[in-house]
């Protein structure tokens, strides 16, 4: 497997509404990540999903339906071994009741959340048929296929890590909204060793065990910046 062996679909757009972002409305992309695993396809975030009035007009989203952005990479749903989603909220897992039977792997904890209600929308969750592999924490799920909690933008929130033979690329997912968020933070792990003294910012603990992978690539769910080692 080859750091090319990851590839990114679009999704879909929505608009971050002007009360978001704190000045003008922001166009935001939605990206997921086909893994060529030796395996099988491995599938990182399934699209936006359908929401109700108030939430359509909130973000008005303009979708591309999982079927078709898994098209443009050559792959079909059926070629799917195992999905996952870095959390539920319905921009992430939009296209999971397409899935079948199809493995979804998910951080109990948040599975629960999203169970509870009033946090995504309920049809999106549990189709008929569906086969969630609950985990809790950090897993190499395949060989190689590291599943790593990164909690902020929602506690249950997850990441995945892919070991190439040419190195690690990271599927951040919403860890940050934005890849300078990330490049921001690893400088904050760094910044002792720059020399730098307090008052300094802090960043989650989690980045040093992303960092631990020595990631030659990280990538978002609503950035198509990469995010590259400064070396
Ligand atoms: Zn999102």
């Amino acid at each position: 497997m080859r750091i090319d062996d990851v590839r990114r679909i679009t999704l879909g757009t929505f608009v971050r509404p002007a009360g978001e972002t704190g000045g003008e409305p922001r166009l935001e992309g939605v990206y997921g990540y086909l893994v060529r695993h030796e395996h099988g396809f491995v599938l990182l975030d399934t699209g936006i999903g359908a929401g109700d009035e108030e939430t359509e007009a909130w973000y008005r989203p303009q979708r591309v339906p999982l079927q078709q952005a898994l098209a443009v990479a050559g792959v079909d749903l059926a070629d799917l071994m195992l999905v996952t989603n870095c959390h539920l909220h319905f921009d992430h897992c939009g296209g999971n009741p397409l899935l079948g039977a199809t493995p979804i792997l998910a951080q109990r904890a948040e599975l629960a959340t999203a169970r509870a209600g009033d946090y995504t929308f309920d049809h999106l969750i549990d189709h008929p048929g569906s086969s969630y592999r609950e985990i809790d924490g950090e897993t190499e799920a395949l060989p190689g296929l590291h599943v790593i909690p990164t909690p902020g933008h929602v506690a249950g929130h997850q990441s995945l890590v892919v070991e190439c033979d040419d190195g690690s690329i990271v599927l951040a997912g919403q860890s940050h909204d934005t890849a300078s968020q990330w490049s921001a933070d690893v400088l904050a792990v760094g910044a002792r060793t720059l020399g730098h003294a307090d008052p300094l910012p802090t960043a989650p603990a989690w980045v040093e065990r992303l960092l631990a992978f020595d990631p030659r690539r990280v990538v978002f769910a609503h950035d198509a910046a990469v995010w590259v080692p400064t070396g």
